[in-house]
């Protein structure tokens, strides 16, 4: 039984582009997380139009007030992943015009600065994004702007040979936080991200230079918050004493 896990998780550990260049920083080679080819996976058909989770008002997925939407599915299987519960393409309930329209209507409040697709592997649910971002467009214009997290890197989805898809995902997209998360890496001073490889991109210029361009609002601390919360109140009660 042990030696049949064993073979297992060398199988689910194998890396399928052993050997490729122009990945971007901080992929695993080895051990960590599946690699895909170019184009090897393909949302066109693995996604199953799942949602796994839909929230509004939140602050901690990008910049400003934002609402959020999960979509199910992520084979990346990061060691140490939040979502691990939703790596599965078949969580969740159904993508449904309904669900749609009340994310158009939630992006009607003036204090909303955008929406942010998480999940889940975005850039696999492109038949349900893809229509949705094109209707964010065509209702709000750039007045919304739209972020993304996904496991892939930018050179990953730059890649010869990689779905055309994911490109016209990454069209409509302003911000893109890149890369997998990588459990050695982990960093809690980052700003909007968990480990040290992941980079917060700004998509029209990375696409314009043709290079990744970091979000030129990046501002990751320096220390916890915490600790300067603690600092002050010692000073604070320092002061009170004398
Ligand atoms: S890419 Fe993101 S959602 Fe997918 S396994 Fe890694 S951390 Fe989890």
């Amino acid at each position: 039984m042990g030696e049949f896990r064993k073979a297992e998780d060398e199988q689910k550990r194998h890396d399928f582009a052993e050997g490729e260049s122009g990945r971007g920083p901080g992929v695993p080679s080895r051990g960590l997380a599946n690699d895909p080819r170019a184009g090897q996976w393909d949302g066109r058909r693995m996604s199953k139009r799942m949602i796994a989770d839909y929230k509004t008002f939140i602050v901690t997925d990008g910049e400003g007030v934002r609402n959020s939407l999960y979509v199910s599915g992520c084979p990346f299987h990061c060691s140490g992943c939040f979502n691990a519960s939703i790596w599965d393409f078949q969580a969740g309930h159904e993508y449904s015009q309904r669900l749609e329209d009340r994310i158009i209507d939630d992006l009607r409040a003036p204090w909303v600065q955008g929406i942010t697709f998480l999940g889940g592997e975005p850039m696999l649910a492109t038949p349900v994004l893809v229509p949705l971002a094109r209707r964010i467009r065509r209702e709000f214009g750039h007045d919304k702007d739209i972020w993304c997290w996904t496991g892939y890197t930018w050179e990953e989805l730059m890649r010869e040979g990689e779905t055309h898809d994911k490109h016209e995902l990454l069209e409509l997209i302003d911000i893109l936080v890149d890369g997998r998360y990588l459990k050695d890496q982990h960093d809690s001073l980052l700003q909007f991200r968990g480990s040290r490889n992941q980079r917060i991109l700004d998509v029209p210029r990375s696409l314009a230079a043709g290079e990744p361009v970091v979000w030129a609002r990046l501002h990751d601390q320096e220390r916890q918050v915490s600790e300067i919360y603690l600092k002050d109140r010692d000073a604070g009660e320092g002061a009170q004493a004398s």
